[in-house]
């Protein structure tokens, strides 16, 4: 019989950091500004965006923009640990929120959550040419008009109207993040960075699937969405 086990105190099993990284706070201003951070380790889940709720282990939209260590590849596991040991290779240097956590009692954590996060404007300079094309996406393509045309997608009489918001938005996002690659020539990692997840991918999460045609990104509806999967920031 597997006995369960109740800890009382670190053990280093490293099970916290396979559940994603940490959002970054002020706190955490100083890893930046010496460089034991850098924005390719970073992603933005943008302000709306659908992520683990710590309390109620749903998933929510956020209330404000956060920015956080990546995961690695498509899975939730920190960029940062390492298997061989249940390792943090940056733990001298970790964020605030490992340092609270204590999965055993998560008080400490769930003050800091939410509060005082870093956003992409606390981390890029005021004047860089990447800050006109962020608020292009931000003011065109919001998680909030994502969330008005999905849930109008749901309902018979709106749900081309929707589609065709919806395939205009996905375009319009793509079409920025291209111009803005073209003109000033940066990695994907700090795309995810800059912008956060494409819309499109975002509308997959929703269970709304996508394809391409001759460039342009099309949404393949189905007749019934699953109400449970829609929500409205
Ligand atoms: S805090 Fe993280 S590393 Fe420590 S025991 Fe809990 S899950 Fe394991
Ligand atoms: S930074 Fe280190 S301690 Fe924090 S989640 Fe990543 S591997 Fe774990």
């Amino acid at each position: 019989m597997t006995e369960n086990i109740i800890k009382t105190e670190c053990d280093c099993c490293g099970i916290c950091c396979t559940k994603g990284g940490p959002a970054l706070h002020y706190d955490d201003s100083a890893l930046l500004q010496d460089n034991f951070l850098t924005a390719e380790y970073l992603i933005t889940i943008r302000k709306g965006e659908p992520v683990l709720s710590l309390s109620t282990g749903n998933p929510e939209p956020t209330q404000s923009e956060i920015v956080k260590i990546k995961g690695r590849g498509a899975e939730w596991t920190c960029l940062f640990f390492q298997e061989k040991g249940a390792k943090c290779t940056i733990y001298e240097h970790r964020p605030l929120e490992c340092s609270l956590l204590k999965c055993w009692e998560t008080a400490d954590l769930e003050n800091v959550s939410g509060r005082n996060l870093l956003s992409r404007y606390d981390i890029i300079p005021p004047h860089d040419p990447i800050i006109p094309f962020i608020k292009a996406i931000d003011e065109k393509c919001s998680l909030e008009n994502l969330a008005q045309h999905l849930s109008a997608l749901n309902r018979e009489n709106s749900r081309q109207q929707a589609v065709n918001e919806l395939t205009s938005l996905v375009n319009t996002d793509l079409a920025i993040r291209s111009q803005a690659i073209a003109e000033l020539h940066f990695s994907l990692d700090l795309e995810l960075f800059f912008f956060g997840r494409p819309l499109f991918k975002i509308l997959n999460q929703f269970g709304v699937e996508t394809h391409e045609i001759n460039g342009i990104c099309c949404l393949s509806v189905t007749p019934f969405l699953s109400s449970t999967s829609l929500a409205n920031p």
